[in-house]
C-alpha cells in the first residue's frame, strides 16, 4: 500500500489487479477490487487502518474483466462502471462462476474461498463521462475503450493522477483479445492529453505518461503489419503464423513462458485482423458513402509506403528500426512474461474465434 497523492493509495500487490482508493472528507471510492476473497478482506482492512470508519461511498470498476470485478461484493457499496461493463456482467451467473472456480484447479484453497462467490453488478453507469464531486474531491470517469468496449480511465484533475485501469501497460504484453485497437490508440492520445504526472496502469508497477508512447507504438506496427499481410491476401491464420514470429523476438520471453506471449500475440493479431475485415465489409456494403479518413489512419498509411513482402512472405518494414529502438527506448519493459501465477488457463489456446465470455475468463486467467 503506498500513498500516491495525498489521501490518494494504490496496492499493487493484489492477484486480479490494482486497486485504489481515494479518501475524501464524507468517504472512500475505490477503484477495482481484489478477486481472491482473502486479498479483498485484507484491502478492506487496510482501508479501515487509514481511514477509520468512513463509509465506502462507491466502488469503481475500470472494466467487466473478472480481475477488477469478482472483489465487489466485500464493500457493501454501490458500484459504478460503464453502461457496457453492466451489459457484459449480466451475462456472470453460475456457469461463469463455475469456470471462475475451475481456473483455479491448482489452488484448492482458493478454490474453497471462492465457494460464496456472487457477482455484484453495477448499479451506477453512464456512457462517456461522469464527476464525481465528493467531500472536496473531483474524480472524474472518462470513457475511452480500446483495451475493451466498456474500459474507462479515473482521472483526478487536481493531483494529476490516472488510474489508466488497463490501457496502460508497460512491463508486459497488453492483453487485446477483446480489444479495438484503433480505439485503444485514440485512448492513449486522450490520456496524454491529460498530462498525468503519476499513471496507476491495471496491472504492474506505477509508470508515468512516457509508457504511452511505446505501447502505441506497438499497436500501430501490429495494425500496420496486419494490413499489409490482408492486402496480399493473407487468410488470418496465415497472418497470425506470419506474424507471431515477427512479433515474439521484440519480447523479453522467459523460455517457459513462449506458449503464453505467443499465444497473447496471436489473440492480438486476430483482433486486429477481424477489425480490418469487419471495417472492410460495411464499406463494401455501404460503398455509396465517401470513406472518412481519420487522422490515424492517414499517419499510417504514409508510413505502409515503405513496407515490402520479401519473396519468403516475410513482411519487411522500414518503419522496422524506429519500432525496435523506440522499443529498447524503455529497455524491454514491455514484456512478455506476464505475471502468470494462477496456473494454466483451458481457455488459452481457443482464441480462433472471437467469444467474449471465453476472454472474460482468458483475460484474467493471466491476471488481467
Ligand atoms: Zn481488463
Amino acid at each position: 500500500m503506498q500513498e500516491i497523492a495525498p489521501g490518494v493509495y494504490v496496492n499493487l500487490d493484489f492477484r486480479g489487479c490494482n486497486v485504489g482508493l481515494i479518501e475524501t472528507d464524507d468517504g472512500n471510492i475505490l477503484i477495482d477490487t481484489p478477486m481472491i476473497p482473502s486479498e479483498s478482506r485484507r484491502w478492506l482492512e487496510y482501508i479501515r487502518q487509514i481511514t477509520g470508519n468512513k463509509p465506502i461511498l462507491y466502488v469503481i470498476n475500470t472494466d467487466h474483466h473478472r480481475g477488477h470485478v469478482l472483489g465487489n461484493q466485500y464493500y457493501d457499496a454501490p458500484v459504478i462502471a460503464h453502461d457496457l461493463a453492466w451489459k457484459n456482467m449480466r451475462g456472470y451467473g453460475a456457469n461463469f462462476c463455475q469456470r471462475v472456480v475451475d481456473s483455479f484447479k491448482r489452488e484448492p484453497k482458493i478454490q474453497a474461498e471462492l465457494a460464496d462467490l456472487r457477482i455484484v453488478r453495477p448499479t451506477i453507469t453512464f456512457d462517456t463521462r461522469m464527476d464525481i464531486d465528493h467531500g472536496g474531491r473531483t474524480v472524474r470517469l472518462i470513457h475511452v475503450g480500446g483495451h475493451t468496449e466498456a474500459t474507462i480511465v479515473i482521472w483526478l484533475p487536481e493531483e494529476k493522477v490516472l488510474f489508466a485501469g488497463d490501457t496502460v501497460w508497460w512491463d508486459q504484453h497488453p492483453y487485446m483479445a477483446q480489444a479495438n485497437s484503433k480505439q485503444w490508440l485514440d485512448a492513449l492520445r486522450q490520456i496524454r492529453k491529460l498530462h498525468p504526472q503519476i499513471i496507476v496502469p491495471g496491472h504492474g508497477p506505477l509508470t508515468t505518461v512516457e509508457a504511452t508512447e511505446p505501447l502505441s507504438a506497438y499497436i500501430r506496427y501490429v495494425r500496420r503489419q496486419v494490413r499489409i499481410r490482408i492486402r496480399r491476401g493473407y487468410s488470418k491464420q496465415e497472418t497470425a503464423s506470419s506474424l507471431v514470429k515477427q512479433l515474439v523476438p521484440m519480447f523479453t520471453v522467459n523460455p517457459d513462458r513462449r506458449g503464453k506471449i505467443e499465444s497473447q500475440i496471436k489473440q492480438a493479431i486476430n483482433r486486429v485482423y477481424n477489425e480490418y475485415k469487419k471495417g472492410a465489409e460495411a464499406e463494401e456494403q455501404d460503398e455509396d458513402q465517401e470513406k472518412e479518413i481519420a487522422p490515424d489512419e492517414v499517419e499510417e498509411s504514409e508510413t505502409e509506403a515503405g513496407s515490402t513482402v520479401s519473396e519468403a512472405g516475410a513482411v519487411e518494414d522500414s518503419d522496422d528500426a524506429e519500432y525496435r529502438s523506440a522499443l529498447a527506448d524503455v529497455g524491454s519493459r514491455l514484456d512478455g512474461d506476464v505475471d502468470d501465477d494462477e496456473g494454466d488457463n483451458d481457455d488459452e489456446d481457443d482464441d480462433e474465434e472471437d467469444d467474449d465470455d471465453l476472454d472474460d475468463l482468458d483475460e484474467d486467467g493471466i491476471d488481467e
